[in-house]
């Protein structure tokens, strides 16, 4: 692994629980190596993706986020604070269990993701 790489999977395994932006990775990564580049941290992100280190997480119509969660979890998009949360399986659960795929379907790779509005953003229901 390059040093730059290096610095953007650390940068991930810090803060990749808010599923950054690759603007965000890079402002992070610049105070732990202030040479890099957007370009660079965007190569980084690819090859990071593309060896299967960490995942991409899209969302309609906003910029790509990147992800170090592993495990198996869906994704859930709050519309009002922005935020991307990981969802985990229920304990024992099998993922591939929920959905009715055709006979001789295997799945290689899951990406589910829920948009609605979290815990602490409590839409309010009473006409504002
Ligand atoms: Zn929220
Ligand atoms: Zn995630």
């Amino acid at each position: 692994m390059t040093k730059q790489r290096q610095v953007v999977f650390d940068v991930l395994e810090a803060i990749g629980h808010e599923h950054p932006t690759a603007s965000e990775v890079f402002v992070q990564a610049k105070e732990r190596m202030p040479t890099i580049s957007l370009a660079t941290v965007y190569n980084c992100l690819e090859s990071l993706t593309g060896a299967g280190a960490i995942r991409q997480v899209n969302i309609e119509r906003e910029a790509t986020r990147y992800c170090p969660n592993l495990r198996p979890h869906a994704h859930f998009y709050c519309i009002d604070c922005d935020k991307v949360f990981d969802i985990g399986l229920e304990s024992g659960a099998d993922a591939s269990a929920v959905w009715a795929l055709p006979p001789g379907c295997r799945i290689e790779e899951m990406n589910v993701s829920m948009r609605g509005v979290c815990g602490t953003c409590p839409r309010c229901g009473s006409g504002d």
